[in-house]
């Protein structure tokens, strides 16, 4: 969450308690559990649940927890989020994540398959794995073999039905050349697509950040996805004014994202988080990082727009959004559609580019 997020939840907290003396109001999440105290303040009536005991919530309701392949409903739905990890141990010097989750935790695949197996026979074209440390996910089980990352996506992709599976965000030291060898040869059913958080192209700042890798090892990881999966999409984060980014870093960190021709770019001005170390940094003039960001925003423009002039004359499958006039393609692309697809993946041809996004009919 950024202190933005923050400051929104609070006042939205602050609104319902004005708004709803009477409700009972059960608040969890990072802030919650990095700071009762703020949501005391904010809702002091509210029963405050802390990461480590979410899974106590249905009971706080007088509920029974959901069976592993329980599902919302889900009927129409172009995409469903499937959380297979939880915590991070990392060390980055902006996030609170580790200082509220440190623990990293799996689910058990059983649980999972269970869950992919119940969302595909409910139509959901596509399914979007995701977690805080998605690379780290790891089960070792007595008796049974090691599952990673790459073995669970292997065992969901083999679950009959028209769907597809899609990896959210993962750190670049996990995109690991067998997840890479299990998306080249999927036929497309693990989307070629990935969302590598870069957060700056300088190592200076890398370093100060306390990321763990460097720039030129962030490029040969993406020189190997390139070489095994040509036409799959590449985004990523960066961060803007990091506290100490000199004019030099940003330059160089800029340059180094035009040279790696990402396909767009999802641009954060750094806000000092309470509880980081980096939170008692000093960050650039305000008015340094706006135009920084400013830039990163602008290169993030070209770079999708030159995405989707790509696309144009060739063949897509989309995952339609629930009114079916637009979807997300298996590249990462919105596509708007001539004419409303019905529900499940379908082959639509590009058209058009318009900006970021591609004009589409179905065939
Ligand atoms: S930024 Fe990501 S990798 Fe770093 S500590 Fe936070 S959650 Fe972990």
């Amino acid at each position: 969450m950024t202190r933005e997020a923050d400051r929104e939840a609070l006042a939205l907290l602050r609104r319902v308690t004005r708004r709803n003396p009477a409700a009972r109001l059960v608040v969890t999440g990072c802030l919650a559990t990095r700071d009762p105290g703020l949501i005391r303040e904010a809702a002091p009536a509210a029963t405050i649940v802390g990461g480590e005991d979410k899974a106590g919530l249905p009971a706080l309701f007088g509920c029974a927890p959901a069976p592993a392949d329980a599902l919302p409903s889900v009927a129409g739905r172009s995409r469903a989020f499937l959380k297979i990890q939880d915590g991070c141990n990392m060390d980055c010097a902006y996030c609170t994540i580790p200082s509220v989750r440190p623990k990293l935790s799996s689910v058990p695949p059983e649980e999972l398959l269970a869950r992919a197996r119940s969302l595909a026979a409910a139509g959901v074209p596509e399914i979007v794995l995701c977690g805080i440390r998605l690379g780290r996910y790891l089960r070792r089980e007595p008796g049974k073999p090691r599952l990673d990352l790459a073995g669970l996506a292997a065992r969901i992709l083999e679950i009959p039905g028209d769907f597809r599976v899609r990896l959210s965000s993962l750190e670049v030291t996990d995109a690991t050349d067998r997840l890479l060898d299990l998306m080249a040869s999927s036929g497309g059913k693990l989307c070629p697509h990935l969302h590598l958080p870069l957060q700056s192209g300088s190592d200076a700042t890398l370093k100060r950040m306390r990321r763990w890798y460097s720039a030129e090892g962030y490029r040969r990881r993406v020189d190997s996805y390139r070489a095994r999966v040509p036409k799959g999409a590449l985004f990523a984060d960066v961060i803007a004014g990091f506290p100490g980014e000199s004019e030099a870093e940003h330059a160089e960190s800029l340059r180094f994202a035009e040279e790696l021709r990402f396909d767009g770019l999802h641009v954060f001005r750094h806000s000092p988080r309470p509880g980081t170390e980096a939170a008692d940094w000093r960050t650039p003039p305000a008015r340094l990082v706006a135009a920084r960001a400013r830039e990163w925003r602008a290169l993030d423009g070209e770079r999708r727009a030159a995405h989707a002039a790509r696309a144009v004359g060739e063949e897509r499958i989309v995952a339609p959004a629930l009114d079916g006039r637009e979807g997300v393609t298996e590249d990462f692309l919105t596509a708007v559609l001539s004419r409303p697809a019905g529900p499940g993946l379908t082959r639509v041809r590009a058209a058009a580019a318009d900006g970021a996004k591609v004009l589409a009919s179905s065939f």
